[in-house]
């Protein structure tokens, strides 16, 4: 069956192929966002734009015109890498993305008239370009499955072209010429197309995948200090003692306001006000270990939930956070701030509101005692 197809009309499939599926990114997502998936569209554009170049040196300007196709080959798997690196937060050295296409051009542009040299050191180019981000693709961390698709469509393409290059630098003269209906042209144009839309489609899941992550922080985080928001603290903790409630350890519970913050805001101005706050969540999530669940209750208070936090350990986190706060904050702003603080352990069975009202009330006597001070409820020292 391969052998009744013909190279011409596959490679115009993958041209429009890729076409309009960079044309359809543009649209659904816009030329202006910089991220993975317009990385993407460059490598599509790069391909359409790559194999019309190498079609056209059919027809004349070969040297030329096969060597800018290469090169704009090449410069799409580097897109590729970019790709990659985008949507699982990578770098990727600019030396050689850049680096790759150029070369490739220069050396292609020397040895064009070997044409086993030229086709083999074109393909190995290439072939190890997209096996880079193949590789970067499936070992990413996280269970996301697009990475199998975008990966899996990446190695297969990679190996395919890597296939080509030592075929055509070891046996050229059983190497297919570019558009010859040979079956290995024909199943290479038809593995490239699979790739292409298998990794369209794979990205598109990464892109939603990102913007659904970006709504999940978003609903959780608050804005100001990057800590849990309230919602989120109290579901958190809720689960959290739901969880522990078997276990004999009991976690503290400790509500937090910051003192005279009205006047910091009345006298230095609101944005000094939001440096400050930002500086207690620094300093909150910087004293705090990261099972401690730390959230901005409202304003300028803050709830605290700390697992296995024995008596002797509370006294000194304690101390070491009012000490770590007021540092910052003189450091930082050229003037002090301190919290008060009510702590309560929270008791076998007690709801989570219960033991936020004990420590609300524990607050409220830390402040009549003249505040800078945490008053704890039995059993917490
Ligand atoms: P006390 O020592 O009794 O706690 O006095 P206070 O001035 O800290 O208490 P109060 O509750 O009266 O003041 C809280 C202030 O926090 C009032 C409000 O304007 C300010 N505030 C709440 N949220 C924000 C915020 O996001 N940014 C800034 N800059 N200020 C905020
Ligand atoms: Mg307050
Ligand atoms: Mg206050």
């Amino acid at each position: 069956m391969l052998a009744r197809m013909d190279v011409i009309t596959l490679l115009g499939a993958v041209l429009v192929n890729a076409l309009l599926m960079s044309l359809a990114l543009a649209v659904g997502v816009g030329l202006r966002t910089r991220s993975g998936l317009q990385a993407w569209q460059f490598m599509l554009l790069g391909q359409a734009f790559g194999f019309g170049l190498l079609i056209g040196a059919t027809f004349g300007a070969p040297r030329l015109l096969a060597t800018l196709g290469v090169m704009a080959l090449s410069g799409s798997a580097s897109a590729t890498v970019i790709t990659a690196c985008r949507f699982l937060g990578l770098r990727a050295s600019r030396r050689w993305l850049l680096g790759a296409p150029l070369g490739l051009g220069v050396v292609h542009a020397l040895v064009f008239s070997d044409l086993g040299v030229a086709t083999g050191l074109t393909n190995l180019t290439i072939g190890a370009q997209i096996i880079w981000a193949s590789v970067l693709l499936l070992r990413g961390a996280g269970g996301m499955r697009w990475r199998w698709l975008c990966g899996g469509a990446a190695l297969a393409n990679g190996a395919m072209t890597l296939a080509r290059g030592c075929l055509a630098l070891g046996w050229p003269e059983i190497y297919p010429r570019f558009l010859t209906p040979n079956p290995l042209n024909i199943g290479s144009m038809m593995l490239l197309n699979a790739s292409l839309v298998l990794g369209t489609m794979g990205f598109l899941l990464a892109h939603r995948d990102a913007a659904e992550q970006a709504l999940v922080r978003l609903a959780s985080l608050d804005t100001l200090t990057g800590l849990l928001n309230r919602r989120e603290w109290m579901n958190r903790a809720g689960r959290a003692l739901g969880i522990g409630a078997t276990r004999e350890a009991a976690p503290v519970l400790m509500m937090l306001d910051l003192d005279h913050f009205k006047r910091v805001n009345d006298e230095r101005g609101h944005p000094v006000g939001d440096e400050v706050l930002k500086l207690a969540g620094e300093v909150l999530r910087g004293e705090l270990r990261a099972s401690d669940l730390v959230g901005r209750y409202g304003g300028e208070e803050f709830c605290l939930l700390l697992q296995h936090c024995e008596p002797e350990a509370f006294g000194r986190l304690d101390s070491r956070l009012h000490m770590a706060l007021t540092r910052r904050c003189e450091a930082s702003l050229g003037f002090v701030v301190d919290f008060s603080a009510g702590a309560v352990r929270v008791q076998p069975g007690e709801a989570l509101a219960a033991a936020i009202k004990r420590a609300d009330d524990e607050l409220y006597r830390a402040k009549h005692a003249g505040r800078g001070r945490t008053s704890c409820a039995g059993g917490v020292l």
